[in-house]
């Protein structure tokens, strides 16, 4: 008998028999809040009416038009949504299946565009696990370990972490960038570098927003040096820190952003968006793929988007977390081993750390546990799986987020 390879980590097996809003619920109709929405993707909750509705009359009307041969009316709609909340000037849209494509993806066209090798990441950052994004993926050592070598031309600097180091925030904003000054000026000199590829929240990495000055001293240091300023919103985009974009919270240009999770609501689907200036430097052909743009997935994400904006989920997000955050806080202040509750709208994540400064991870994953044999569902990232993340559903409600925390109280 064929078994599921344990290379897929679980940390809390459920069966899952179906989902519906916040809720999941297992075979034997046990209820759970799901504080995971599937790692950020099921931005409308579980089967919203309207997603469902909007993919099931597609499956019915044409569930596959590859657009090297035909277009059809989902992904023109997308693109035209899409086109109305991405920041101004990225007018030019493409479709793969995931957030590594997309960031892949985003390699190839900054290459393209300024001819030049070098991508710069950030140090503790996830931009996924194919080939080129696990080269610039650093967070958590086993999504590289034993897969080498990676794709060359990959520098790091370091992303601010007050916490980690005990630092200001702007302390850790100004050793961030002159450390990266100095790899421009060393190991990735601007003539090589086509990109700065940074996430608004480092997300994997710990949950940790990036300041809103360092992200302005990326763009800086992208204009000096005719580098490119990718911005992979795969986990904050389409509302989930309470702006649309991540990146709002900065008011940065950005010359690319990639985003995918929350997109379609469980369909997969990821969207990189650059100027027409950027994407027509790259040759017809050198992007794309058999299944982007899929019909069912981009019918998913109008209906997601309509439902984004119509039922007020961005400001929800805000509304919601900002609630998520006060409460977590309040349990941190009793438990000494919860050193930092950080996040930006409904991206908060509760670092652990033991009583001699080090990252606890035996505790999370506990804590994890207990919370979730009481019916809440939640994740663990950073890069030492010390910090339990909660990622909710941008439909949560007062009453949800409530309900949670007093679960997680409990569970501490
Ligand atoms: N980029 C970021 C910021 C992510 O959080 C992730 C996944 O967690 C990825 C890229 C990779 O996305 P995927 O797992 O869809 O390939």
């Amino acid at each position: 008998m064929a078994e599921l390879s344990p290379v897929l980590k679980q940390a809390t097996p459920v069966l899952a028999a179906r989902g519906e809003g916040v809720h999941l619920y297992d075979e034997d109709d046990r209820r759970f809040l799901d504080f995971t929405a599937g790692i950020g993707v099921t931005s409308t909750g579980h089967c919203h009416p309207r997603v469902v509705e909007a993919a099931q009359r597609q499956v019915g009307t044409l569930i596959h038009g590859q657009y090297t041969t035909v277009l059809h009316r989902p992904l023109l709609q997308l693109t035209e949504r899409l086109g109305q909340v991405l920041p101004a000037g990225l007018d030019r849209l493409f479709y793969v299946n995931s957030g590594s494509e997309a960031v892949e993806a985003s390699v190839r066209l900054a290459r393209q565009a300024t001819g030049r090798q070098n991508i710069v990441a950030f140090s503790g950052g996830f931009h996924g696990r194919t080939m080129g994004a696990g080269a610039l993926t650093t967070s958590g050592t086993k999504t590289r370990a034993g897969i080498g070598p990676m794709m060359p031309g990959v520098a790091f600097a370091p992303f601010p972490e007050p916490y980690r180091h005990g630092w200001s925030q702007s302390e850790a904003v100004r050793f961030a960038l002159t450390e990266l000054d100095h790899v421009l000026a060393t190991v990735s000199p601007p003539a090589d570098t086509a990109a700065l590829i940074v996430e608004p929240v480092l997300g994997e990495g710990g949950y940790i927003p990036a300041p809103p000055e360092f992200l302005t001293g990326l763009r800086q240091r992208a204009d000096r040096h005719g580098a490119l300023l990718i911005v992979d919103e795969v986990q904050t985009g389409v509302g989930r820190t309470g702006r649309f974009w991540g990146l709002d919270h900065a008011g940065v240009r950005p010359d690319v952003v990639i985003t995918a999770k929350g997109l379609a609501s469980g369909f997969p689907l990821s969207a990189v968006a650059a100027p027409d200036e950027l994407m027509s430097r790259a040759w017809p052909g050198s992007q794309g793929g058999t299944y982007g743009g899929n019909a069912v997935a981009a019918a998913a994400a109008v209906a997601t988007l309509d439902i984004v904006h119509e039922e007020g989920l961005v400001a929800n997000a805000a509304e919601q977390g900002a609630r998520l955050a006060e409460g977590l806080r309040t349990v941190a202040a009793d438990h000494p081993v919860l050193g930092d509750v950080r996040g930006r709208g409904l991206m908060i994540g509760n670092e652990f750390t033991a009583p001699d400064g080090s990252p606890d991870a035996a505790g999370a994953a506990r804590a994890q546990q207990a919370a979730a044999e009481r019916g809440l569902l939640l994740l663990t990232c950073g890069p030492h799986g010390n910090v339990v993340r909660m990622i909710p559903p941008l439909v949560v409600t007062a009453e949800h987020v409530d309900e949670a925390v007093a679960v997680w109280a409990e569970a501490m």
